[in-house]
């Protein structure tokens, strides 16, 4: 059992504030990941959870008890970090022994474990090996089953795959995804790669400048962005932010885009977003795979603009628009039938909309 709860947790360094009153629950036994930009205190949250930095103000409770002044070695946490820890001297299966053999286990026991450690890892024909004459991805893999073989109620990884190769980082977050089933272990798992995040975890705290900016599932926080903050860091290519000013015409509002036109309001969710709107100045919200693309003699309705590029990504396009200032990205399939210059109206469907306050990014409704 491990619920951890963070209780204005925050972490001051001189004047810099590295962690900003976090409040936040991690149920036991899931997968959490902390997303953000470097610099935004994913690794002191992490290091104040091992019990490496003390918090300057606020709680860390596991499963209802404060930790804060539990020593590191009776925390019960595993910590893997970006650059493997193993004693690279000693073989594999040493390595995998070490953590069982300081807590004085018995041979047969420390055999098995050892055993079923290295064909989770998929290492088991290298236990005799020196470990310093592994791959980079199997010094990995052992240092990940050297921290999860001792069975930490707690498995912190800090950025564990940012130094493998491309192919073998997909092979290593389905691994982990397994291995976290199996050991049924609450784990938190730093990262700066929103797409890491978002297939790995089962829910995801994003962070900036030390703030908690949303904690959801990768699914809400992807579709429903609680500032633009999110919105940007979240999808590749990520959320369009569309500026635009609420007008009125007659019963109807409508979203003016200047050049590109204007959209009335025609969803409900939308309509109350647009009236609690503090200031007319908004910020538009739509993903670049749900925006639909009509030749421009279609209709009337949408935003007209003109296609500026074409951007083929395997069974992808994305599709550059432009009027004016306005720039929008619209994904389609590669057999989508467009050519560069011509004239096409977007259409966001208003019922996959965010709006957002212009002043301060805070969303104010929609989808
Ligand atoms: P990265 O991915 O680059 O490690 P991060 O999100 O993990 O970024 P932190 O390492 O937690 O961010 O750092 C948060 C802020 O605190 C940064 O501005 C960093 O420079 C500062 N910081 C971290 N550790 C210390 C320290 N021991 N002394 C002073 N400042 C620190």
């Amino acid at each position: 059992m491990a619920k951890i709860e963070f209780k204005g947790l925050t972490k001051r360094f001189g004047s810099l504030t590295a962690v900003d009153h976090l409040n936040l629950t991690i149920p036991d036994k899931s997968f959490v990941a902390l997303l953000g930009p470097s610099g935004c205190g994913k690794s002191t949250t992490m290091n104040m959870i091992a019990g490496i930095e003390e918090p300057s103000d606020g709680q860390i409770l596991f499963d209802g008890s404060d930790i804060v002044r539990v020593p590191i070695d009776r925390r019960g946490v595993g910590y893997v970090f970006q650059n493997y820890a193993i004693f690279t001297h000693m073989s594999v299966y040493d390595n995998l022994a070490f953590g069982l053999q300081v807590r004085g286990l018995p041979k047969a026991q420390i055999n098995a474990k050892v055993q079923q450690v290295a064909e989770l890892m998929r290492l088991e024909d290298r236990l005799d090996w020196p470990s310093g004459t592994l791959s980079v991805n199997e010094m990995q893999k052992l240092a990940i089953g050297r921290s999860a073989i001792v069975e930490p109620s707690i498995f912190l990884l800090d950025e564990p795959l940012s130094n493998l190769d491309a192919a073998f980082r997909e092979f290593m977050r389905t691994e982990l995804k397994h291995i976290q089933r199996q050991l049924e272990q609450t784990m938190v798992y730093v990262t700066h790669d929103q797409i890491e995040a978002m297939s790995l975890a089962d829910h995801i705290a994003v962070m900036n400048r030390g703030v908690l900016q949303q904690y959801g599932t990768p699914a809400d926080i992807y579709s429903r962005p609680a500032n633009t903050f999110v919105a940007m860091f979240i999808g590749s290519p990520s959320m369009n932010l569309i500026p635009c000013q609420i007008t009125t015409e007659g019963e109807t509002e409508l979203l003016d885009v200047g050049s590109a036109g204007r959209i009335a309001i025609t969803d409900d969710a939308l309509r109350q977003a647009a009236r609690a709107a503090p200031s007319r100045d908004v910020i538009l919200g739509v993903r670049p795979e749900v925006l639909d693309l009509v030749p421009r003699a279609a209709t009337g309705l949408g935003l007209q603009l003109e296609v500026d590029l074409l951007e083929p990504i395997g069974p992808r396009t994305v599709v550059h628009l432009r009027s004016g200032d306005t720039e929008i990205l619209a994904v389609k399939d590669k057999r989508y039938g467009t050519q560069e210059l011509e004239a096409v109206t977007a259409i966001p469907p208003q019922a996959a909309c965010r709006l957002f306050d212009r002043r301060d990014g805070r969303v104010l409704g929609g989808a």
